[in-house]
């Protein structure tokens, strides 16, 4: 177990209105420590708060004359309440896009949204997480910032590292897209491939928890990962703040560990019920690659345990294929009458390229699984496009050019001259 020195020593503001960690499966509670399992059942832990309670409209006030970033959700997260004065990359409050373009093209009439997260510090909605981890492992004196990541997670935490003064080590798979291995590299810390899959590398990152040379370490998403999950939870704040704090009907959200999608349930559970926002029924659809969809392949089975699978996909982001939150997607997916899809990587690639002709939004292939999944829902029947739905962009294109390098090019090279422009059949 990782160090756990000044864990003791850390006062309860240091984690503003969180009260503990709680157990998912049976409950039992624990002290706000580096702690990640039930000690009783081996479940999930998760943050559990005392939330303000009070007039809504005192506290909807105060959020919005915070800062332009996800402090400004502050009095809602596991941070001190001066979070904002220390040094983090201050990421979030990215653009909720109104996309009437995209939503002619997919007969969507009840409005659509893009949540673009390519606009936080290292491009990814990663940033969120890391930034409340960070916290985490400063308050507990941990002194190594780590990660297993499928990209995006260790350029984040490399940059965040860098910011806030932690060595940082952390893992990938060796077979990623050169523009996550340059982003995870450039910042100065250790970056190690690991000679396997993105479950090998989690895997190999547990060992080393488990080893005294993981002394000191915080594996942002294994022994932080209940502070790490939880800000994924400011995804949901923003899109209800910038929709004017209400409820969209349908929100469409990728699927890797499945943690985002868990987490943006709580966040819009917890508006409700601090009645910033009304409550209304609201569906939360899952999205996945077909070469790496071991949560779709459980929801349209209609089992409640997820198989693991060996991905094969562009979307490598994504590519996770034994998905620790997968069941608890399931429920959330069942209980509020939304469905979890996947599609094909010619389909990925088609939606990239219809999300940046339609929006000038360019996505990685993570946007391309949310974007290609809301057009199978509707044309299946599973998404009501009379419903205001928003749909999430968690990655830049720039990061994963590949997919689309070989089909995007340029439409002809020619001298320097009127004739040769005449010639390329280009003049009107
Ligand atoms: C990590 C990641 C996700 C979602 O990850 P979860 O493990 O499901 O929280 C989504 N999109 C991108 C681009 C990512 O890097
Ligand atoms: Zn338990």
């Amino acid at each position: 177990m990782a160090a756990q020195t000044v864990a003791s020593a850390s006062t309860d503001s240091a984690f503003g209105p969180a009260s503990a960690l709680s157990c998912r499966e049976c409950g039992e509670r624990f002290p706000l420590e580096p702690l990640f399992a039930c000690e009783a059942c081996f479940g999930p832990l998760e943050v559990a708060y005392d939330l303000p309670s009070g007039d809504p409209e005192t506290l909807r006030k105060r959020i919005e004359s915070g800062p332009n970033n996800i402090w400004r959700y502050a009095p809602l997260l596991p941070v001190p309440a001066d979070v904002a004065s220390k040094p983090n990359l201050n990421p979030g409050f990215t653009k909720l896009v109104k996309a009437d373009n995209l939503a002619r093209e997919l007969g969507v009439t009840g409005g659509l949204h893009i949540k673009d997260d390519s606009g936080n510090p290292t491009h990814s909605f990663k940033d969120r997480v890391v930034a409340i981890a960070l916290e985490a492992a400063r308050t507990f004196g941990l002194t190594t910032l780590s990660c297993s990541s499928t990209g995006n997670l260790a350029g984040a935490v490399g940059a965040a590292a860098a910011r806030a003064g932690f060595r940082s080590c952390v893992f990938i798979p060796h077979d990623l897209e050169e523009g996550k291995v340059v982003m995870a590299a450039v910042y100065g810390g250790e970056l190690v491939g690991i000679e396997g899959t993105y479950d090998d590398v989690n895997r190999f990152c547990s060992e080393l928890i488990g080893d005294p040379i993981g002394e000191g370490w915080g594996f942002v998403n294994v022994n932080l990962r209940p502070y790490y999950g939880e800000g994924s939870k400011t995804l949901a704040y923003e899109i209800c703040e910038q929709l004017g704090w209400r409820l969209p009907d349908n929100i469409v959200i990728p699927i890797a560990s499945g943690s985002q999608l868990t987490k943006i349930d709580k966040g819009l559970r917890e508006l409700i019920a601090l009645g910033l926002v009304e409550e209304k029924p609201y569906r939360i659809y899952g999205a996945q690659a077909e070469g790496c969809s071991p949560v779709s392949t459980a929801f349209k089975a209609g089992h409640d345990v997820v198989r693991p699978q060996k991905p094969n996909t562009i979307a490598k982001s994504l590519a996770i294929g034994n998905p620790a939150d997968g069941p608890y997607v399931l429920d959330i997916a069942r209980r509020t009458g939304g469905a979890v899809e996947d599609v094909n990587d010619e389909q990925v690639v088609d939606a990239i390229k219809l999300l940046a002709r339609t929006e000038g939004i360019f996505a990685e292939t993570a946007g391309g699984v949310t974007v290609g999944v809301l057009r199978k829902l509707i044309e299946t029947g599973q998404l009501d496009p009379a419903g205001e739905t928003v749909v999430l962009n968690t990655g830049d294109g720039l990061k994963t050019l590949d997919a689309v390098a070989p089909t995007s090019r340029p439409t002809a090279t020619i001298r320097p001259s009127l004739d040769a422009f005449r010639a390329a059949g280009l003049a009107g």
